[in-house]
């Protein structure tokens, strides 16, 4: 049995001129990626949790970044060989149906780039995405044709990647303890704040962050369509007109095809 959007819900996706979605782990959980918190994920055991997060933050990076990279070459080691699934496909097909679009991720796996959207904020980084700390040159691993040698050369050895300029390189992704990028916050802003899509839709995520949390709740303040993709109950799940209780991949498929 496939899934069925309600009726009235359809009838007002179709009339939507705009649409604003905000992503977090529960999507790429499809693809095999293990969520960061709850049950089974990466933090699940607080002890070691408490570890990575302090492995993954501003100073560990900065006065010992072999540990920093010892733990993202867990993290990537995990997601090894998974590809975007349905769900990141389906809001690629959204953004075509709409005459907005924006796409709000706090995901780092960088599966909404890989599958082919366009108007992405992916606030918290790209963990594909690398950047020198010390002269700042730029790379791309998605692109190299193997990532795999990279990771495993990382954790066999326990090292940093080290750039030309003999530099340490990191990801370009948001460590514990830094600031938000400054020109993605203002593209936020005007996007979920000073033209609030007709519809908000939060998808896998279990909300934790005021700035993720906010763009749903202002648009439910100024009577826009909100749903909530999501098999748990989370905090603003009180707060949304449509609590879909269901998997990210069968519910945007559904919305796809309802436009
Ligand atoms: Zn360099």
């Amino acid at each position: 049995m496939g899934f069925v959007l309600p009726a009235e819900l359809a009838t007002r996706l179709r009339a939507a001129r705009s649409i604003g979605v905000i992503t977090g782990a529960g999507i790429s959980a499809e693809s095999g990626i293990p969520t960061y918190r709850g049950k089974g994920g990466i933090y699940d055991d607080p002890e070691q949790g408490d570890r990575t997060i302090e492995a993954l933050s501003a100073p560990t990076l900065r006065t010992d970044p072999d540990r920093a990279w010892q733990a993202i070459a867990k993290i990537a080691g995990a997601a090894s060989g998974a590809q975007p699934n349905a769900a990141h496909h389906a809001l690629v097909e959204i953004e075509r149906k709409v005459e907005r679009f924006v796409l709000l991720t706090q995901n780092v796996d960088g599966f909404h780039a890989a599958a082919g959207t366009r108007n992405l904020i992916d606030i918290h980084g790209d963990t594909f995405k690398l950047l020198c700390m010390k002269c700042g040159r730029r790379g791309d691993l998605s692109r190299e044709p193997d990532i795999e040698p990279c990771i495993q050369t990382i954790v066999a050895t326990g090292k940093a990647p080290r750039c030309e300029c003999g530099g340490t390189i990191r990801p370009d992704v948001v460590f514990f303890g830094e600031m938000l990028p400054e020109a993605k916050v203002q593209r936020l802003h005007d996007e979920f704040y000073h033209r609030v899509p007709d519809v908000v839709i939060s998808v896998g995520t279990s909300n934790m962050f005021p700035y993720i949390v906010q763009p749903v709740l202002i648009a439910a303040q100024q009577g826009r369509l909100t749903v909530e993709i999501n098999p748990e109950e989370t905090e603003i799940s009180g707060y949304v007109a449509y609590h879909l209780k269901a998997k990210a991949g069968e519910a945007l498929t559904a919305i796809a095809a309802a436009l």
